[in-house]
Formats: structure tokens, C-alpha cells, sequence
């Protein structure tokens, strides 16, 4: 099962993504965990792509596309992929699809989360993970139960990401309005895109997703 789930940032594309990963046995491929990993190893993609996630702006098509082209292929994807962030623009969307017809591959599902924009901010800026498991924890909504320790693993130590802070937030939805929801109307023209409610309850839209996916 390939599917794509398109929200603006903070929409919980990552959360479901990780909760679908364990119930339909398919992997995550998140672009911005991708870069943030290229980020954290020091490689020149990670130093030319860092200033441009600071600034909440988008890392070049080519580079982007030319990534999930080669995660795609590696034997962990056999059994079906969520793309979280990507495709992110029009020509994203195009070259995907080129793509996946490349590798005789398909799209069963694109469903998008929709949320309000201002919950957004507060989502976002609130969010953090174990820096040992990547489990992930929110100021407001979920602390862990023991504050400091990390409900799944033990660990003690936490990290934020350096682009969730609410001025790079409101330029990463501004950018999302003008390049990425436009991709909602192209999987709409294909007859393939479906809408949850991402504002409902984290369990709910778990309910939600996995009713689409069947
Ligand atoms: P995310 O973790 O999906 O919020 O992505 C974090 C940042 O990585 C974004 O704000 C962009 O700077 C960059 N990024 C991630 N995915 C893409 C993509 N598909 N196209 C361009 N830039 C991306």
C-alpha cells in the first residue's frame, strides 16, 4: 500500500504516519526527517539544505525528488510507503507520479489532514521528542507521565526542532498555502484524494485514516 498524506505542517502527517507504519506494516518517508538527518551528519546536502529549513523555504525540487527516488528503492519500501511532506509542489506531484510509473508503482490513497492554521502555531511550537527513540510529546497536550523521562524508552533527554518556532511556523504555512495545497486539487483531478478532519482527537483520526485505507 503507497499512499500520501498532504497537510500543512503541524497537521500530524508525522504522528499518523509513524501509527499507520505499525498497524499496516508500510515505511514513513518523511523528507524533512530525511533532511534533518542530513543536517545532523554534517554532509554538504545537510549544510546547503539547513539555512533554507531555518527559514521555513523549500529545499530544491531536484534535491528532493532525487532523495525519494532512492529511498524508494531500497528493500524496506517493498512493502508499501507513507510520504510525509512530499510531494510538497506541483512539479512534485508531477515527478512522482513519472516516478512511481519508472518503478511500476502505484498510489492508493492521498488523504489530507485539514486543520485550522492558528491551532497550528500553538501545535507546533509546543512539540518536542526523545532525543533516544523519537517518541513525540507536546508542552500542553502530552507531557510525559513522568516529567523528563520518556514514556516509551526511559530516556532523559528531549529535542525541538530548530525550525519550530512561531516566525519560521507562520512562513512554513504561508509557503504551504501558495505551493503545496495546490496539490490538493491535482489528486483531486485524479479522482484519488481523500479529507479527515486532522482537528478531531490523535485516536480519532488514527479511526479516520484507517477507515479510508480499509
Ligand atoms: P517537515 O519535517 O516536513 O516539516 O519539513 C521540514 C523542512 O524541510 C521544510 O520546511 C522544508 O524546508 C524542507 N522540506 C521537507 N520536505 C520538503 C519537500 N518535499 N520539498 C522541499 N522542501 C522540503
Amino acid at each position: 500500500m503507497n499512499l500520501i498524506l498532504l497537510g500543512p505542517p503541524g497537521s500530524g502527517k508525522g504522528t499518523q504516519s509513524k501509527r499507520l507504519e505499525d498497524k499496516y506494516k508500510v515505511v514513513q518517508l518523511s523528507t524533512g526527517e530525511m533532511l534533518r538527518a542530513e543536517v545532523a551528519s554534517g554532509s554538504d546536502l545537510g549544510k546547503q539544505a539547513k539555512g533554507i529549513m531555518d527559514a521555513g523555504k523549500f529545499v530544491s525540487d531536484d534535491i528532493i525528488i532525487g532523495m525519494i527516488s532512492n529511498r524508494v528503492d531500497q528493500d524496506d519500501c517493498k512493502g508499501g510507503f507513507i510520504l510525509d511532506g512530499f510531494p510538497r509542489t506541483v512539479p512534485q506531484a508531477e515527478a512522482l507520479s513519472q516516478m512511481l510509473k519508472d518503478k511500476s508503482l502505484k498510489l492508493d490513497h492521498v488523504i489530507e489532514l485539514e486543520v485550522d492554521d492558528e491551532a497550528m502555531v500553538e501545535r507546533i511550537c509546543g512539540r518536542y521528542t526523545c532525543a533516544k527513540c523519537g517518541a513525540g510529546y507536546h508542552d500542553s497536550f502530552q507531557r510525559p507521565e513522568k516529567e523528563g523521562v520518556c514514556d516509551k524508552c526511559g530516556g532523559t533527554e528531549f529535542v525541538r526542532r530548530a525550525d519550530d518556532n512561531a516566525e519560521t511556523v507562520r512562513a512554513r504555512l504561508r509557503v504551504y498555502h501558495e505551493q503545496t495545497a495546490p496539490i490538493a486539487k491535482f489528486y483531486s483531478d485524479l479522482g484519488i484524494l481523500k479529507s479527515v478532519d486532522g482537528m478531531a482527537d490523535i485516536d480519532i483520526v488514527t479511526r479516520q485514516l484507517a477507515s479510508i485505507i480499509g
